[in-house]
């Protein structure tokens, strides 16, 4: 059985005071939550929030990494083995944001996913179809096709070892989740997808669910038997409805 992990995106939020509040809270909260947390901060915030939650079971995490694994002349990138000095574990990989506004091509995420493998972080990819694809029917073809990128591209290793998040686009900051049947229907064929490419990968492999996830659907969306936690974009941001959603892990 896989357990439950609950991961926050804080997107382009946050400062050093949030930063402080936020640990000083799951430091109190975090004995009593049964299940695996990171939350995603930005990559100047990462050491500050690694070192305030050492003492409990939550990890830190930054929202994206160079593909380069290497130093070198790369202005403004930061690799994977920075992140991982810095006190990260985990590591969003081709948010639709990125995709989208930073033209961040399903190889690139590819890249990207190796390279947090090579420096030891847990990729958490994300896939996901927009409005205008779901209202054409192709939600599976999507899918289909990010998935394909990931088997064909990725290592057995990074496979093995990565998280998947399944974001429909529609439901990001828009307070319109999926309903849990949609979820649940959505997670199910992604797994299938990568059980026809190998099965023990599919069965061990967490599927989380994003996309307005808060303290009051939470509940409904993880009764999914192939949803295995959440990415939860606005509501990480305060720890009090980021551990409400923690406690309904049931
Ligand atoms: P919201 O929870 O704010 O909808 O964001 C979801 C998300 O994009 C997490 O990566």
């Amino acid at each position: 059985t896989r357990r439950k992990f609950i991961a926050g995106n804080w997107k382009m939020n946050g400062s050093v005071g949030q930063v402080d509040a936020f640990g000083r809270a799951l430091v109190e909260a975090a004995p009593s939550l049964d299940c695996d947390l990171a939350v995603c901060v930005p990559f100047v915030y990462v050491e500050r929030l690694a070192r305030a939650l050492e003492s409990t079971h939550v990890a830190a995490g930054a929202q994206d990494l160079s593909s380069e694994v290497d130093p070198g002349a790369f202005t403004g990138e930061i690799n994977g083995s920075m992140l991982a000095e810095c006190g990260a574990r985990y590591v969003v990989v081709g948010h639709s944001e990125r995709r989208e506004m930073f033209g961040e091509t399903d190889d690139i995420v590819v890249a990207k996913a190796e390279a947090a493998i090579a420096a030891g972080l847990t990729p958490i990819v994300c896939i996901g179809e927009s409005l205008e694809q779901r209202e054409a029917d192709e939600t599976e073809n999507v899918l289909a096709r990010q998935i394909g990128a990931l088997t064909r591209g990725c290592e057995r290793r990074t496979l093995e070892a990565m998280v998947l998040a399944y974001e429909p686009i529609w439901a990001i900051g828009t307070g319109r989740s999926a309903t849990p049947e949609q979820a649940q229907s959505v997670h199910a064929f992604v797994r299938s997808q990568i059980a026809n490419w190998d099965a023990t990968i599919a069965d061990s492999l967490p599927i989380l669910y994003g996309g307005s996830v808060k303290p009051d659907n939470a509940s409904a969306l993880f009764a999914g038997a192939d949803v295995d936690g959440a990415l939860v974009g606005g509501a990480s941001l305060k720890a009090d409805s980021f551990v409400d959603i923690a406690r309904a892990v049931i």
